[in-house]
This record gives C-alpha cells, structure tokens and sequence, in this order.
C-alpha cells in the first residue's frame, strides 16, 4: 500500500528541494568560475565574490587570508565589503541596476586592473596590512582557526571572548563565521564573513554553503600557487637564483618598449668575472660555482630594487636599470665594481691579483642603441674595452 504524506511535509520537502538546487548552481557557478584562471587574484576576488554577492551566498563582508608557512604568518590578502550602510546601498543598487551576474562581477574585476571598481578601496588596503605570526598569542581567533582547522561561528554570545583580537578591533562584528581553507591535509587560508551592515543572523545553512564553498576555495589556492611557483621556476637560474638567460631577454625587450613609450632611459651593464678559469683550474668548478653564487647574492643585496639583476651566461652577469641614464648608471656600475673588488671571496689570493675583480660594460638607451641586440652588443664592446685596459675597469 502506497503510504502517502501530509500535504506540508510535501511542501517542506519541496522547498528544501528548490533550496538545494539554488545552492548547487550558486556553487556550481563558483567553482566553473575559479577554474577559468591561474592567476592568484583572480581566484582570491572570486571565492569573495562568491561570499558576498547577493547572487552567491549573499555576507555583507568577506576577507581572505593566506597561510604562508615558510615565513610563520597568517596574511591578509583580500576585504570585499563595504565600511558604511550607505557604500553598501549604493553598491547593492548598482549591482541590481545593471543586472549584473556572477560571471559579469569577475569580468568588472578584471577589466578594472585589480579592481578600482565599488568593492576596492580602504577596506581591502586595511586587510592587506594584516600579518600575523602563527605564534602570536594576542591573535587567539585566527590563529585557533589556523590550528585546529575547524570552521568557527562567533554568536553574539561566544563574539565577546575574541573583542581584543586584531581581527576583531578592525571588523568589530557582532557575529562572525571563520572557515579554514584546505588543500590536502593542509590549511592554506582563512575566509572570514559576517553580515555588518544588515544585522541578519547567520545560520546553519550558510555555514554549510560555506565549507563547502572553501572545499573548493582551498584547492584552487593550491593550484594557482603552485602555478605560480612553477613559472618562477622556469624563469630563474638554478644555481645563483638570478633571472635566467631566457628571462633577461624578454625583461630586456618588455623593459625597452616601456621605455620607449614614456620616453624614458634605460640602461645595461654586463658584467664579467675577472681570470676566472685560473679561478676554476686551481680549485676546481665547484668551488667556482660558489663564488658565482656569492657573486650573484652581492649583486642582489647592492643593486636597487627597481634593477633586474639576471645571469647572463656562465660566469657573466646583466643588470637591468629601467629610467636610468648613463651618467647615473655609471655612478652605479662604479660602485659595484667597487663592492666587488673589497668583497672577501673564498681564497681570492690564488688570482693574478690576489682578489678577485670583474670588468663591467655599459650601454643606454636611446643614444647607443633602440633594440635589445643593439644593447647587449654595446655593453659586450665597452666590457671588452674594460678587459683591454687592464681589467677591474668600468667602461661606457
Ligand atoms: P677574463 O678576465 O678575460 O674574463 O678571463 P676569464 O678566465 O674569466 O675568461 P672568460 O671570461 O672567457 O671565462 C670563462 C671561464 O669561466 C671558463 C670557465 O672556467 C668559467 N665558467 C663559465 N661558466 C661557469 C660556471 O657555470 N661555473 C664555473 N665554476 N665556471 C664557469
Ligand atoms: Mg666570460
Ligand atoms: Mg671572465
């Protein structure tokens, strides 16, 4: 016999139906959504989007931190939401006036450059100031989240506990959802969500939306950085951790036509070890390559931060130097010479001169040449010239 049910268990039943399948597409959405790029902002804006759009699980304000387990801290990368109940009508409105769906939301972001559009501006910059270290005691909340891996909701209640914590000081939520993101067995960030502005309780369904829409968060995190790392990999020496041979000419061309759009200089210095093969023929490439690694790290530590300082080739090194001429360039190259001739390298005595010594080469654009080619073979001639005039020698 066909045991029928009551007409509002049906309707209950039917609603939890429509529920269910609201929330599939919503996370069917998201994840189709952060699968259409590698790029780690990208994918940070979406999983936010996702938390706080009206057409995705609908929070006032989400903010995104990463785990970076190498230097111990937990850093905060992205705050979408807006500070004010009047930022969030406009915002709101301008969402719904122009229609706009979850896919039209990404494209704004990208189209807008890392986003100058609504949702950016003096929140996000307060969270991206966030850095705290995995073992500060003061930060208890984001910190349990980080260690226990467990989702976290704070009640008006349990919210009390927590005022004194950073996070807190700066959300000053009254209620708040913490989820950990998770890529294997590993927690690589936190989402964080609340609803500021409308007050609206947060219940058990939008915890379950959550996690699972961090399920997916925390693997798509994974993937964009390893990503990331790979192609860091393939555009790096091996050996000294300088920019390779393949990098320095795509830098020097993409360099070059900046320059040549805002009319700017630029220069390039080639640098070569002095006798370096007596160097490898008396203690042997090993302790040579060190030196090219000790040689590599100065170069690093003494050149500014807006120079590109890659390995040329074997025991040659290129330096970058965006809106720089050759008078101050020069200055530099000088300087440089200077570090290396009073650096102490590992028996040094051996050489010729009983120190190790480079000559160094420069060229700048425009006056010595328009074309990477022309550049390289300019800053090739001048290192030369420095060879033939004794070495140890800067010359332009
Ligand atoms: P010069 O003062 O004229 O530059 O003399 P040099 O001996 O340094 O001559 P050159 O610039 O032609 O240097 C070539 C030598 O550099 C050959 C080799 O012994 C050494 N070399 C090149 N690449 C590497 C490398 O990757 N590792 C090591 N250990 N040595 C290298
Ligand atoms: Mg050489
Ligand atoms: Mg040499």
């Amino acid at each position: 016999m066909l045991n029928l049910l009551p007409m509002e268990e049906l309707i209950k039943l039917k609603s939890e139906l429509e529920r269910t399948k609201t929330e599939l597409g919503i996370l069917y959405e998201i994840s189709n959504a952060m699968r259409t790029t590698l790029n780690l902002d990208e994918i940070l804006y979406i999983i936010l989007t996702g938390v706080t759009a009206h057409i995705g699980l609908g929070f006032n304000r989400a903010l995104l931190f990463l785990i970076n387990q190498k230097d111990g801290l937990i850093e905060g990368k992205m705050g979408i939401g807006p500070e004010t109940g009047e930022e969030a009508n406009r915002i709101w409105s301008q969402i719904e006036g122009e229609n706009m769906d979850m896919e039209d939301l990404i494209s704004a972001y990208k189209f807008s450059n890392n986003g100058r559009n609504g949702f950016e501006g003096g929140f996000n910059k307060q969270v991206q100031h966030i850095k705290i270290s995995l073992r500060d005691k003061s930060e208890n909340l984001l910190n349990l989240v980080a260690q226990e891996g467990m989702p976290l909701h704070l009640t008006k209640e349990t919210i009390i506990n927590y005022k004194n914590t950073p996070i807190l000081q700066l959300l000053k939520s009254d209620e708040l959802v913490l989820i950990p993101l998770k890529a294997k067995d590993k927690i690589n960030g936190i989402i964080v969500a609340d609803n500021f502005i409308t007050k609206e309780p947060i219940i058990k369904d939008d915890l379950r939306m959550l996690t699972m829409l961090a399920n997916q968060a925390g693997l798509a995190i994974e993937n964009s950085q390893l990503y990331e790392k790979t192609v860091m990999l393939a555009q790096m020496d091996a050996l000294t951790e300088l920019w390779n041979h393949g990098y320095f000419q795509y830098l020097l061309l993409s360099e070059l036509e900046k320059s040549r759009a805002n009319q700017a200089p630029l220069s390039l210095i080639l640098i070569d070890i002095d006798h370096f093969k007596v160097y490898n023929d008396t203690l042997g490439h090993q302790a040579g390559d060190k030196i090219l690694k000790s040689l590599a790290s100065l170069l690093k530590d003494q050149s500014r931060k807006m120079d590109l300082v890659c390995r040329y080739g074997g025991e040659e090194f290129a330096i970058i130097l965006p809106q720089t001429d050759k008078k101050e360039t020069l200055l530099i190259a000088e300087r440089l010479r200077e570090d290396i001739e009073k650096y102490a390298f590992a028996h040094e005595d051996i050489l010729p001169d009983k120190r190790l010594t480079a000559s160094l080469g420069i060229s700048s654009f425009p006056e010595d040449g328009l074309l990477p080619a022309e550049l390289i073979s300019a800053s090739d001639k001048a290192m030369y010239r420095a060879k033939n005039k004794g070495r140890n020698t800067t010359c332009y």
